[in-house]
């Protein structure tokens, strides 16, 4: 099958290539993101595999059915960003890669926090510069704290055992609580009790319209005075502007972010010599105790290879006009 794979990087294309091995597929590594403009390079393809901040908004699908496109492989787990009532009504088939590695997210949280706690983005500048002072960097024991994780799927619950491995209570918040969660060691409580409680604040949920600004001006105000905000998940879920505030207040102590409600105009970019012109970003540097990262937290040798295996697994599978275990439907909405 010929498939157009948008947003290509070097290491999409190695670890593609690696996994295309047998049946192989006729992949077409294109580096432009998709979306209108870059839609007809898709021409001639059956599929199109598609990345986090690919556009699949109702137009691009349009546009790719037309041009014969019949498949879309992502190769995220996150399917926020298709329209599906769309793609389902265009015929298009969607899957993605459910599960590749939740160990490569929950660790990149558990790095964030201990890096903000224990201030190693600033020790290190520090140290460069040949000051060892230790003034401005004072941490606190993660043992005995309390970790709120929203969210405990996959990712949520490989964060709750790391957590509960550094000897901190863990409250959870899903309206779908697993016992895994349970036997992991979380003990689930309301939204609010949540963030009342929490020393820190995790967020392992999708992004989707009951979820979009989910750490809002209201919620923030439950938070405890100078709580460390984390999240690894989806941009969209907290209101930045709110977070902002809520930094200069000190209601928020700490924020980590991988993640970023406007990162499509930014990440997986070189931007270093040019004048970054979101404004909202650029204040939310300027916070020392702001440590952000650019989506980046499933990018291990061994997330990379799940993705890339699958992808392949899911563009054959659909080929052999099998079902295939990764479609996304109208019912995941
Ligand atoms: P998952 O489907 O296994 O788990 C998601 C959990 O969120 C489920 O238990 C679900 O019930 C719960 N949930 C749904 N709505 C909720 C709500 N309103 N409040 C609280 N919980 C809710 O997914 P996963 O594999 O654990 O991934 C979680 C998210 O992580 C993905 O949706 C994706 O956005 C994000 N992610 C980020 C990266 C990255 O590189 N930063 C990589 C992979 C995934």
């Amino acid at each position: 099958m010929r498939v157009a794979v948008f947003s290509t990087k070097s290491y999409d294309e190695a670890f593609l290539r690696e996994a295309n091995q047998g049946p192989a597929h006729e992949l077409v590594f294109l580096e432009p993101r998709l979306n209108r403009d870059t839609a007809a390079l898709a021409s001639g393809c059956e599929a199109v595999c598609a990345f986090v901040n690919d556009d699949l908004s109702a137009d691009v699908l349009t546009e790719l059915a037309q041009r014969g496109v019949r498949l879309i492989a992502l190769r995220s787990a996150g399917f926020n960003h298709v329209d599906l009532r769309a793609a389902a009504r265009l015929g298009l088939t969607v899957a993605r890669v459910p599960g590749y590695s939740p160990y490569s997210v929950a660790e990149h949280c558990a790095a964030l926090i201990l890096s903000l706690n224990r201030k190693v983005h600033r020790a290190y500048n520090r140290v460069r510069e040949h000051n060892f002072a230790l003034s401005g960097l004072l941490g606190f024991d993660l043992h005995g704290r309390t970790v709120g994780v929203i969210g405990t799927g996959k990712i949520g619950q490989c964060f709750t055992r790391i957590m509960t491995g550094f000897g901190c209570r863990v409250l959870a918040y899903d309206p779908y609580p697993a016992q895994a969660a349970r036997d992991a060691g979380a003990e689930y409580t309301s939204l609010e009790d949540l963030l009342a409680q929490s020393h820190i604040i995790a967020l392992h949920c999708p992004l989707t319209p009951e979820t979009f600004h989910l750490i809002d001006r209201e919620r923030i105000d439950l938070m405890r005075p100078g709580a460390m905000l984390v999240n690894t998940s989806r941009g969209a879920l907290i209101d930045t502007s709110a977070v902002i505030d809520g930094l200069k207040s000190g209601r928020i102590g700490y924020l980590g972010l991988d993640v970023y409600e406007e990162e499509v105009d930014l990440f997986f970019e070189d931007l270093s010599d040019r004048v970054i012109d979101d404004d909202v970003f650029a204040r939310l540097a300027t916070f020392p105790n702001v440590l952000i990262t650019g989506h980046q937290a499933f990018f291990t040798a061994e997330a990379l290879e799940n993705i890339a295996a699958t992808t392949i697994a899911n563009l054959t599978a659909f080929q052999d006009g099998a079902a295939g275990p990764n479609l996304v439907t109208l019912d995941d909405l």
